[in-house]
């Protein structure tokens, strides 16, 4: 029986604390308080506006001490970008994720590091990157003037604590992480390594054990890069999933077509085509998407930059966990053909090699960071060219509202970038239907994949009004009790 906002538990009740990402999308953080034992489930930060950046810097209300475990979803920073804070937090226990994150997560660590100490440089020095919309008015944003620099989480040195603190764990093995809990990686199809986690708590009064299931960020139900989701044997008692895109539907087709219009386009007239991108998930996608294009011959000897040493080295990765690609890309994959790569494609490791693209006149095609237009080099690349008719700007992925891109997308005229201001005579597009999480149908189909309805689903990581909308379909869908938690609120399962 599942009790929402428990506060009192017997000896044999298992317990979830909902610190982050609870009727919003960042600051993933679960704590699991288990008869002989408390566990984390992922230790992301918030993102967003700089009041959501501040509250990073308060940590959750976790005796970290006795805490004997963490496990981590993924590498993106909403659900890992915190655990810098545990050695000073005073966790000293083992840190389990799949192979790649467990690659992937040291460096993401060290590049947080060194952003966060940028920014405070930044922001003393009175030269924070600005990219807002001042024209039309109806869209204008408010020059921030000087914002108060997020703090300083963690150092290298902490980042190195943890690299030392990982245990890469295969998929789909039962490995025993603390005492009297079992757990296990399932692929979630988000990005290369991301997982869903499956737990089995033995009951200090014997019987069967409690399985509580967090399904981190679930990708598509139909990946085309990545292998497919794997799904428990035994109902979960408790799933804890996430609804990023739980109020929409989006289309299934088209999306290779629209790429390969675009690049035809802008091949035979020269233009330079930016493309804002994460560097772990979205820059792979669209490269995968580019390959095809290539093999297609769309893209003749149209050169594609990924300006960007983080998604190149989350690219190679790929390449060298072909069991965890789509059965297709693996198999190609291991004859050698790297899905990833073609013969138009050149990254660049350093802002020196970025910035030897600004002399490039000739047309191209420029992958680079932030997704969301809100810093990083994309904005040095648009700042170059966005007053020019021979640009186009391709967005492959949602933009938050009151930021530059949704701006862009809802027909800017003109922009301030780092002190230029701008007109916007560069062509936006958008290539609809791209996501790394899944849709409302993705969501519900992955629910009702598991060997039988769960007793109990709280719904987080997702808007008010995704989770609300999503809310609605489950119940729809049998599901006999819907949470939607807000931080601080904890489920319990007897
Ligand atoms: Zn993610």
């Amino acid at each position: 029986m599942v009790h929402p906002h428990a506060m009192t538990l017997g000896s044999s009740t298992v317990e979830v604390r909902i610190h982050g990402a609870a009727g919003e999308v960042t600051g993933s953080c679960y704590e699991v308080i288990a008869p002989r034992t408390r566990l984390l489930v992922d230790f992301g930060m918030f993102q967003g506006t700089s009041q959501q950046e501040m509250r990073n810097a308060e940590a959750p209300d976790v005796e970290f001490a006795s805490v004997d475990a963490v496990i981590v979803t993924h590498a993106h920073v909403d659900h890992c970008g915190r655990l810098g804070m545990l050695p000073r937090l005073g966790f000293a226990g083992p840190i389990f994720a799949t192979e790649p994150t467990a690659e992937l997560l040291p460096r993401v660590l060290i590049s947080s590091a060194s952003l966060q100490q940028l920014r405070v440089e930044e922001a003393r020095a009175g030269r924070q990157p600005v990219a807002r919309v001042v024209e039309p008015l109806a869209l204008a944003m408010p020059h921030p003037g000087l914002v108060q620099a997020p703090p300083v989480l963690f150092f290298h040195r902490d980042a190195d604590r943890i690299r030392k603190a990982l245990r890469a764990l295969p998929f789909m093995e039962w490995e025993p992480v603390a005492d009297g809990v079992e757990m296990r990686f399932l692929h979630a199809s988000h990005v290369i390594g991301a997982a869903s986690v499956e737990l089995r708590i033995e009951r200090s009064s014997g019987g069967s054990p409690i399985h509580l299931l967090f399904s981190g960020d679930i990708g598509p139900i139909s990946n085309p890069l990545l292998a497919p989701h794997q799904w428990p044997e035994r109902t979960p008692d408790l799933l804890i999933m996430e609804s990023t895109n739980g109020a929409r539907r989006f289309p299934r087709t088209g999306q290779l077509q629209s790429l390969e219009s675009t690049l035809t386009s802008a091949r035979e007239r020269g233009e330079r085509v930016l493309v804002p991108v994460f560097a772990l998930g979205r820059a792979q996608s669209v490269l995968f998407m580019i390959a095809q294009a290539s093999h297609d011959g769309v893209l003749g000897d149209l050169p594609v930059y990924l300006d960007s040493a983080m998604g190149a080295r989350a690219s190679e990765l790929y390449a060298r966990h072909p069991h965890l690609l789509e059965p297709e890309v693996r198999r190609a994959c291991m004859r050698g053909q790297n899905p990833l790569h073609f013969p138009q494609l050149h990254t660049l490791m350093s802002r020196k090699e970025s910035e030897s693209l600004d002399r490039v006149r000739s047309g191209c095609v420029i992958l680079a960071g932030s997704g969301f237009c809100d810093a990083g080099p994309i904005l040095r690349h648009m700042k170059l060219a966005i007053d020019r008719p021979d640009t186009r700007i391709l967005f492959v992925g949602h933009q938050p509202e009151g930021l530059l891109g949704d701006g862009l997308l809802r027909g800017a005229t003109k922009v301030e970038i780092d002190g230029a201001v701008l007109e916007v005579r560069a062509k936006v597009e958008r290539i609809e239907g791209l996501s790394g999480h899944g849709d409302a149908a993705d969501l519900l189909e992955w629910v009702r994949r598991m060997p039988g309805m769960p007793a109990c689903v709280a719904i987080t990581h997702g808007s008010l009004e995704a989770r609300a909308a999503f809310a609605q379909e489950l119940s729809a869908a049998g599901a006999p009790r819907v949470e939607s938690p807000m931080v601080g609120d904890s489920i319990a399962v007897a």
